[in-house]
């Protein structure tokens, strides 16, 4: 087996955003340290979006040692769900009033990850490099990796965690069902006047899928919430040349009443949404994770959950491998992974596809069907209950 000992390491982690950084600590906090390959271009990264993490998610980041974490983050305990036309929401809420899910922002998330990174970097524990994978050649022995630089190293195992648009998915030649951008993400901070303490509202209309997650109430006791927008192109450039005052009526015409004004207090900026299937995330030696693996609506706010879940299945395969004895690259150890994580991760799929195709789809009337179902919903506890259940499990 050609290993050189001085450029060989069990595992190498590939990525800059999120999923990556959260991989490295999650290996490290469980005895495994990783090669980083950080992208060339890590520019300061400025995410100014929010995301809305499920309590399995955020009980991960409790324990891997995020220190100002829960500080920073916003349960929310209720979503008001309705589509345009009904009059009244539909309340989803845990049977004991515990938080359904936590707003966070990417910054933070960002800045607390850098901070335990760097403190495992100086205990001399992480080897990282700013530089772009060449080629990858991989064969029954290991990975042999040519950098941009010229340099060579090798692994059992590449993590790749390069977002949608992944390299080492191509490289490795990893199937893909690409399905391009056709929507955007909307995103925005707003003020509103009347405060519902960590409640959120989510709105189902022609425009989109449009909602408001809690954030903090200010000492004028008015309520600020993140707003994220789903839209097509053509609808997301009309929306976004709108002047404040007219979008802050747009946005309260969606959700009515309920909310008093509504102020827009940053600047609105939009995202692309990736829509990418890969039916099996693994190539030789080689495993995807987030959004390599799996680009999806954020509809129900799940794409980086989805990401979180991947991260403790293969931390957990990993522990599962070394105590083996096996190769952390081997078939037998990729198919374990893949094995646990492909139902979870096709439901998601499929269900965030099916919310979003039948609003772009179908008529008023079947919406507003569905609107009413909704409201016939909200007499039947133990279903709601049921599916805030499967909300809080992801
Ligand atoms: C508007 C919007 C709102 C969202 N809200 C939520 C939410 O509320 N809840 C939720 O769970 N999810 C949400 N998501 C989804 C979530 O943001 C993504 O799933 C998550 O950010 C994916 O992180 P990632 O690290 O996998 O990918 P990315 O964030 O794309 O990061 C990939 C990283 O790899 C780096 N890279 C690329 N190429 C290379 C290379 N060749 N070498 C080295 N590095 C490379 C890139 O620079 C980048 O830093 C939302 C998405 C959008 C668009």
């Amino acid at each position: 087996m050609v290993k050189m000992e001085k450029f060989f390491f069990e595992v190498i982690v590939v990525g800059s955003g999120l999923s990556a950084k959260t991989t490295i600590v999650s290996l490290f906090k469980k005895g495994i340290i990783p090669f980083w390959i950080e992208n060339i271009q890590n520019y300061k990264i400025n995410d100014d979006r929010t995301t809305m993490l499920s309590p399995k998610s955020f009980k991960m980041f409790k324990e891997l040692g995020l220190k100002d974490f829960e500080k920073k983050s916003f349960p929310t305990k209720k979503i008001n769900i309705k589509t345009q036309n009904q009059k009244n929401f539909t309340v989803f809420e845990d049977k004991k009033s515990l938080p359904i899910c936590y707003l966070t922002e990417n910054n933070v998330l960002h800045q607390e990850l850098d901070t335990l990174i760097s403190k495992i970097e100086k205990n001399k524990k992480l080897v990282k490099v700013k530089d772009e994978i060449r080629s990858i050649k991989s064969d029954s022995d290991n990975n042999e990796i040519v950098l941009k630089s010229g340099d060579k190293i090798y692994s059992s195992l590449i993590i790749g965690v390069d977002g949608a648009n992944s390299k080492i998915r191509k490289i490795q030649n990893i199937k893909t069902k690409d399905h391009g951008i056709k929507k955007f993400g909307l995103v925005a901070i707003m003020e509103h006047e009347t405060s519902h303490p960590n409640v959120s509202w989510q709105v189902f209309s022609e425009t989109g899928i449009l909602a408001l997650l809690a954030k903090d109430i200010k000492p004028n006791k008015r309520a600020v919430s993140s707003l994220i927008w789903s839209l097509d192109k053509k609808q997301i450039d009309a929306i976004r040349n709108l002047p404040s005052k007219d979008f802050e009526k747009k946005v309260k015409e969606e959700f009515g009443s309920s909310l008093g004004d509504l102020h827009l207090i940053s600047k609105i900026n939009e995202w692309p949404i990736f829509r990418i299937d890969v039916p099996n995330p693994t190539g030789t030696r080689t495993v995807l994770l987030g959004d390599a693996a799996h680009s999806i609506y954020p509809l129900a706010g799940q794409g980086f959950n989805l990401a979180i879940g991947d991260i403790l299945q293969i931390t957990d395969t990993m522990l599962w491998a070394k105590e083996r004895g096996l190769d952390l690259g081997s078939r037998v150890v990729l198919n374990k992974y893949v094995n646990n994580r492909k139902f979870w991760v096709n439901s998601v799929t499929k269900m965030t596809d099916s919310i979003d195709w039948f609003f772009s789809n179908t008529s008023n009337n079947s919406q507003n069907t569905f609107g009413s179902l909704l409201s016939v919903s909200n007499n039947f506890q133990p279903i709601k209950h049921q599916l805030v259940e499967i909300m809080k499990e992801n």
